[in-house]
C-alpha cells in the first residue's frame, strides 16, 4: 500500500472567486512542485475547466479527478467527483438544467473565464456560477451517485454554506462518501462538536482559490494506486485502504 497526497477541492480561474493566476497550467505545475499526487478540480457549479487540467496533469504524472462544487437549493456547498468524462458531461447537463439564471457582474463577483493551455481566455461565462441549483442537497447527491461519482459535503464546519450552517443537522437520508472539514479545522474537534459517527470518514482539502493555498492542505490516501476506484475504497476504508489527515 502506498500513501498519496491528495487534495480534491481546488478552484480554477473559472470560479468567480478564483484568482486569475489559477490557470490549468499553473495549477498542475504548482501541485506537482509542491508534492501533491492527486488533485480534484471543483469549480463552483461548472465542470468546464476539468478536462484541460486533466490533460496537462499527465505531463507531470499528476492524477487529476474531474469534479464540481455544487450549491444546493439550501445553499449547501458539496463536492461531486467523477471517474470519467462521460459522467462529467452528463453532470454538466444536470447543472445547466438547474442553475438559477443570474447574469454575472464581474466587478462584483469576479471574472468567470475558461482559459486554454497557454492561459489565453477562450470563453467567458455569463451566468453567475455562485448562484444556487434549484434542487435539494438530496437530489444533488442522488445525481452524483447515479453517475457513480463520489459525493462529499464541503467545509462542513464553516459558518456559511455548509451542511450544518444551512440545515442544522445531518439529513438521515443523505448518503455521503466522506465529509470535508475546512482547512484550519481539527478533525477531533469537528467530530465532537457535530457528533459525527466514526464510520463517516473526514477529509481535509485546501479549497484553494489562490496559488499560495495549493499544496498546503491535503489528506493522505493509503491505497494501491492513484485511481478513482481506489479513492472510493480508501474513503470507505475497504480492503485495508485508509485515509489520514496529517
Ligand atoms: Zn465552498
Ligand atoms: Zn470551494
Amino acid at each position: 500500500m502506498k500513501s498519496f497526497r491528495t487534495d480534491l477541492h481546488i478552484h480554477t480561474v473559472l470560479s468567480p472567486c478564483g484568482d486569475l493566476e489559477m490557470s490549468p497550467a499553473r495549477i498542475v505545475s504548482l501541485a506537482s512542485k509542491r508534492g501533491l499526487d492527486i488533485i480534484g478540480i471543483t469549480d463552483h457549479n461548472t465542470t468546464k475547466q476539468c478536462e484541460l487540467v486533466w490533460k496537462l496533469g499527465q505531463r507531470f504524472g499528476l492524477t487529476v479527478i474531474p469534479g464540481c462544487e455544487m450549491t444546493s437549493r439550501e445553499e449547501v456547498h458539496c463536492l461531486g467527483l467523477f471517474s470519467d468524462f462521460d459522467a462529467l458531461r452528463e453532470f454538466q447537463h444536470f447543472i445547466d438544467q438547474h442553475l438559477a439564471i443570474i447574469p454575472n457582474d464581474p466587478a462584483l463577483f469576479g471574472y468567470q473565464v475558461v482559459v486554454d493551455a497557454d492561459d489565453n481566455i477562450i470563453e467567458m461565462l455569463d451566468n453567475y456560477l455562485g448562484a444556487s441549483l434549484n434542487v435539494s442537497i438530496e437530489e444533488v447527491e442522488q445525481k452524483v451517485h447515479d453517475l457513480s461519482g463520489i459525493f462529499i459535503p464541503a467545509h462542513i464546519d464553516r459558518p456559511r454554506n455548509s451542511l450544518y450552517s444551512q440545515l442544522g443537522f445531518f439529513p438521515p437520508e443523505l448518503k455521503v462518501d466522506a465529509l470535508q472539514i475546512s482547512k484550519l479545522a481539527k478533525e477531533m474537534a469537528v467530530r465532537e462538536k457535530y457528533k459525527i459517527d466514526t464510520e463517516i470518514t473526514l477529509v481535509q482539502f485546501s479549497d484553494a482559490h489562490y496559488p499560495d493555498d495549493l499544496g498546503k492542505i491535503f489528506t493522505l490516501f493509503e491505497m494501491e494506486e492513484p485511481s478513482f476506484g481506489e479513492l472510493r475504497k480508501a474513503l470507505l476504508r475497504e480492503d485495508g485502504r485508509n485515509v489520514r489527515i496529517p
